[in-house]
């Protein structure tokens, strides 16, 4: 029987609640005094706390200070950002902990903050992989005698939803990450656990996001935090939690295969709140894609959601702008698609991954190129006057109080 814990988070209290979700579940038995420890929050890209982008920083700060109670020797806050971020001139990792607010808590604590894109890579070996067999991963996180894993519950455009298995990609170099796409991102993610399984992993779920992530009416307040020290499970849990059958997330389900926990809610007991007690249906991901973008044409394979993600920012844009309805003259090719039909109009290539393509339309260099490439792509390609929108996008920025992330 693998045990989970859902605590409720009353009055703001965060620190309580992480507290008492790691009691619940003995997370931190594995530890002893000296160790390395590597805290793992999800810093996808630079999003300020609340935001249900990231881990929100007082999660971080309740886990330090449960971890600092057992006397560690090193702690760490280590995160490899997405695709993208580990480029050259690129804000990075670094930029992500100063915007999220963990780099004041790392501060505050005396910690090292490290940005696993750029760490040393140590390759490793994955038995019974089944697409990674060799790869390399981040040194700290592989040196780490006990890795703290602190995903926010999200749902994701190709694995259903991300949580404490796929938000272990942060150990991965960029390259790596890219290949995990190309390669099959469920099953990747379940050969990098089979190397890098977390000793305990405690979810955010404060504030998550459904959907595309896009809309105000995406973010999803649970007000909860779920924590254990079988990932597998606590993903399952977090899954039944968001409104998805387990067995349709297939990386939860091939983790259970390959013995690296359990998925079975039948043999997990879940301590503290019940999961009806907390649940609420998010919107897939595909659905709310299909509602929202559904009148261009996307031509696409296996794109990841780095592109998706700059795509849906091009989206917000041209709709904020009033450009809703000329979106179904669009043609994006994104991904590796087999091939490109002959189509009207003039196709905006996504991304490095359709280069192939790209003298079929216009091309948006980048892995990913930033939203605002894209929007000037989408732009050109249906005549759409660009100072109308970049207007929008300023204002949107404005509002939001961030710039946009990577210019
Ligand atoms: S170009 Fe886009 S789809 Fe291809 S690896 Fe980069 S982010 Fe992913």
């Amino acid at each position: 029987m693998s045990i989970v814990s859902i605590t409720r988070v009353a009055d703001d209290r965060v620190k309580e609640a992480v507290q008492q979700a790691i009691d619940l579940v003995d997370g931190l038995s594995v530890m002893e005094p000296g160790m390395t420890v590597l805290i793992k929050p999800n810093l996808v890209k630079p999003s300020p706390s609340g935001s249900g982008v990231v881990t929100d920083a007082r999660v971080t700060e309740a886990v330090v200070e449960a971890v600092l109670a057992h006397n560690p020797g090193r702690v760490i806050i280590g995160e490899g950002s997405s695709v993208g971020y580990d480029l050259p001139g690129q804000v990075d990792s670094l930029t992500a902990m100063e915007v999220n607010g963990v780099a004041d808590v790392a501060r505050r604590y005396g910690l090292a903050m490290v940005d696993l894109n750029h760490d040393d890579p140590v390759e490793v070996h994955a038995p019974d992989a089944y697409v990674m067999h060799t790869f390399k991963v981040a040194r700290t996180a592989y040196e780490a005698d006990v890795i703290v894993d602190l995903p926010v519950l999200k749902t994701h455009s190709r694995t259903g939803i991300t949580c404490g298995l796929k938000n272990m990609k942060g150990v991965l170099p960029g390259y790596e990450k890219r290949r995990t796409h190309t390669l099959g991102l469920d099953r990747g993610i379940v050969d990098l656990n089979r190397v890098m399984k977390p000793h305990l992993t405690v979810v955010d779920g404060l504030v998550g996001l459904g959907g595309t992530h896009t809309r105000e009416e995406d973010r999803m307040a649970l007000a909860c935090i779920v924590a254990g020290t079988d990932v597998v499970a606590v993903d399952a849990v977090c899954a039944t939690l968001m409104g998805f059958d387990v067995d349709e997330i297939l990386h939860v389900r091939l983790a259970d295969e390959a013995n690296l926990g359990e998925a079975d809610l039948d043999c997990i007991q879940v301590y503290g709140e019940r999961i009806t007690a907390v649940a609420r249906p998010f919107v897939p991901y595909a659905e709310a894609a299909r509602r929202r973008f559904g009148s261009a044409t996307i031509i696409e394979k296996a794109s990841c959601t780095g592109c998706y993600g700059e795509m849906e920012s091009a989206f917000l844009y041209l709709e904020k702008a009033g450009f809703t309805d000329r979106l179904k003259e669009l043609v994006l090719v994104m991904g590796t698609p087999d091939e490109v039909p002959d189509l009207e109009g003039t196709p905006v290539i996504v991304g490095k991954c359709p280069a192939d393509y790209k003298h079929l339309g216009i091309w948006v260099p980048g892995c990913p190129p930033h939203g605002i490439k894209i929007t000037d792509a989408i732009c050109d390609a249906l005549g759409i006057d660009k100072a109308v929108v970049h207007e929008v996008i300023e204002e949107l920025h404005r509002i939001e109080g961030q710039a946009p992330a990577r210019p």
